[in-house]
């Protein structure tokens, strides 16, 4: 059993373990998989829903950490009952004891097998984190269930959008409405709909496993102990429904502000720099011929006025992402089924 039945701080006591651990909670059974991966089977199904449920991905990212401690807590307790199968990650303990967003190298780029072509410690992680989900969703008990995967971030810097979720490619343009009311429901205010592949952790589980995934951002970063909780309170309300009653609860998404991305920015070059203030907000408007990115290969015009860009980074090696630029695109722009 895990003391206090707080498995946050199980995970940060024993960063390495490598013992499974199994025991019964008053709805169910759980089982301790390796360091900060629980994964929980209820006695009783309310729904067949499969649940991957991760945060801490960049360890200093504690609020959703916090967040979903809680929720896991009263369910390990006996205060909440079970009714759906749950996979709880703590992403990155190494990073989080460290209060550091990584150790090596972003974990969040090394998923659909990029680890592969990395060395230390996430990409032993990512590695171990796609075999515990894998193993998850090809379980006897997943046969024919609906496979959720939502990945809980905060962010570096601050936000028109507090809250926003990034939607994975999918390329024939077809959205399921009832995760985009789910995500209203949560209190996420817009929804960032990908343009490519990439190789984050929400999108290995939607192309690896069909699981309706997304990365969802919750706001800035803090450390353990300074987040506001009372800001997460309908994402909280959210998931908990979602894991005892095993329904997504829905709200209107007539107050969802929708973007799709337009281009992935590049760091091309070490001259490589954004024409940004560092404590620009996400989704941050320019206009049209604003050069917002430039380095001695090139530079990078807006398009269109409005265009807006998100996780915007240039301190990070050649070669990797320095941001997204996003327009906004009306409810009618999508397909939904
Ligand atoms: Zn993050």
């Amino acid at each position: 059993m895990i003391v206090n039945d707080d498995f946050l701080a199980h995970t940060l006591r024993y960063p390495e373990q490598s013992d499974v651990l199994d025991f019964a909670f008053p709805s169910g059974r759980a089982r301790v998989e390796g360091a900060g991966i629980l994964s929980l089977e209820p006695e009783v199904k309310r729904s067949n829903v499969s649940l991957v449920l991760s945060v801490g991905i960049h360890g200093n990212e504690t609020g959703p950490i916090e967040l979903a401690n809680g929720i896991v807590k009263s369910i390990l307790a006996g205060d909440l009952v079970l009714g759906v199968r749950l996979l709880f990650i703590i992403g990155n303990p190494r990073a989080a004891i460290q209060a550091q967003r990584f150790c090596d190298v972003n974990l969040n780029r090394l998923f659909c097998g990029s680890w592969q072509s990395q060395q230390g410690y996430e990409a032993q992680r990512a590695q171990q984190l796609e075999s515990s989900v894998k193993a998850f969703f090809d379980a006897p008990e997943a046969v024919a269930s609906q496979k959720f995967h939502y990945d809980l971030h905060t962010a570096i810097r601050g936000s028109v959008h507090e809250k926003f979720a990034v939607h994975p490619f999918v390329p024939e343009e077809i959205y399921q409405q009832c995760q985009l009311a789910f995500l209203a429901a949560c209190g996420i205010e817009a929804v960032l709909f990908s343009h490519q592949p990439t190789t984050t952790f929400s999108y290995h589980s939607f192309a690896l496993h069909n699981a309706q995934a997304f990365t969802i951002e919750l706001g800035k970063v803090r450390a353990f102990g300074e987040n506001d909780l009372s800001s997460f309170v309908r994402m909280e309300r959210a998931l908990t429904e979602l894991l005892v009653a095993g329904e997504l609860i829905q709200d209107s998404l007539s107050d969802l502000s929708l973007y799709k991305v337009v281009d992935s920015l590049t760091k091309d070059h070490e001259s490589y720099q954004l024409n940004i203030a560092d404590n620009l907000e996400n989704f941050t408007p320019f206009k049209q011929g604003f050069c917002l990115a430039e380095s001695l290969v090139q530079r990078y015009l807006v398009e269109q006025t409005g265009d807006a860009i998100v996780f915007p980074n240039s301190k990070l090696p050649v070669g990797q992402r320095a941001g997204l630029v996003v327009r906004a695109k009306p409810m009618s722009a999508f397909n939904f089924q």
